[in-house]
């Protein structure tokens, strides 16, 4: 066996035990919001280079999402992985986030995939100061997609744990030292793998019966039967976590039409168009919640330094 992946093996083995020996926290769901611009969903912008002219866009709507979308968590924690930009154009959102006592996390600086790792230290470096200032410790890659090399770059730049590959709930995942806590699938299929990191979900995977649950899509396709889906996991002992982003619970003004040009193209954006803040009622009306740091600091897994 290469010695790397007996060096992978032995941590995953390590880990375990670990988790094996501490009291395992109680099932709850882990609750996460991609604090993004909308204009994010669209991809269209993901080029512009100033970004006054992505503020612009966004024309206050992160500014004034923040409030309704607090209102609704009441005294619910939740993990906000944010859009670093949004922290330069209105400092207040992430002392809102922080002083309500939720995690804030990093999604990135400027909302891009990040699968090169180059843009993503530039992401980073470009954090850092606002990273620091609110000891986040937490990342959510933009789109749920990371690559190998990504985990040592977010371990050198104080990153403890990220939340950006799907597998099942349940699922933690040790990548020297950084712990990778999965978005959650349910596989249905006979056949289930070993799950590692990095992983991107494709169609051939949900074709072979895994289903992507947790993301904002699948909600906005199936909120019901995941509400029902949800229930099974806890009951089971697992925590699952779920997406929600900020256009999904409090719609910016004329959604439909500055995204019609999108929807033309790619209707399958139509499910993260849908306001799921009656799904969000409901699932903090049934079911425990919270952030995915407090969980793993009471596995004594993570420090909050
Ligand atoms: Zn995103």
């Amino acid at each position: 066996m290469p010695c790397e992946t007996l060096n992978k093996k032995l941590n995953w083995y390590q880990l375990t035990a670990i988790i094996n020996t501490q009291m395992t926290p109680t099932p709850r769901v882990l609750l996460t919001i991609d604090y993004e611009p909308w204009f994010a969903l669209s991809r269209r912008f993901d080029t512009i280079e100033d970004t006054a002219i992505r503020k612009n866009l966004d024309a206050g709507f992160t500014r004034s999402a923040i409030d309704p979308i607090l209102e609704l968590l009441g005294v619910n924690l939740a993990s906000f992985y944010l859009v670093g930009e949004i922290a330069e154009w209105y400092p207040e959102v992430a002392e809102k986030i922080t002083s309500a006592g939720h995690e804030l996390g990093l999604h990135c600086q400027i909302h891009r995939p990040l699968l090169d790792v180059v843009e993503l230290e530039k992401d980073l470096i470009a954090s850092q100061e606002w990273r620091n200032n609110h000891a986040v410790t937490g990342y959510r890659a933009p789109m749920v997609g990371i690559v190998e090399q990504g985990y040592p770059m977010l371990k050198k730049y104080g990153i403890q744990y990220s939340s950006s590959i799907y597998a099942p709930a349940g699922t933690l995942l040790d990548k020297d030292g950084l712990l990778e806590i999965p978005v959650s699938s349910l596989n249905l299929a006979a056949n289930k793998a070993p799950y590692s990191a990095p992983r991107q979900f494709n169609t051939q995977l949900l074709m072979s019966g895994e289903v992507p649950y947790g993301s904002s899509f699948m909600i906005g396709l199936l909120p019901k039967m995941i509400l029902n889906w949800i229930e099974k996991e806890l009951k089971s002992g697992v925590s699952p976590v779920i997406i929600l982003h900020p256009y999904e619970l409090f719609p910016p003004k004329q959604f439909a039409r500055k995204m019609a040009k999108d929807l033309f193209g790619s209707p399958q954006l139509l499910p993260f168009m849908l306001n799921k803040s009656y799904f969000l009622k409901a699932l903090l009306n049934t079911f425990p919640v919270s952030s995915i740091r407090s969980y793993l600091e009471e596995m004594d897994l993570a420090k909050n330094d």
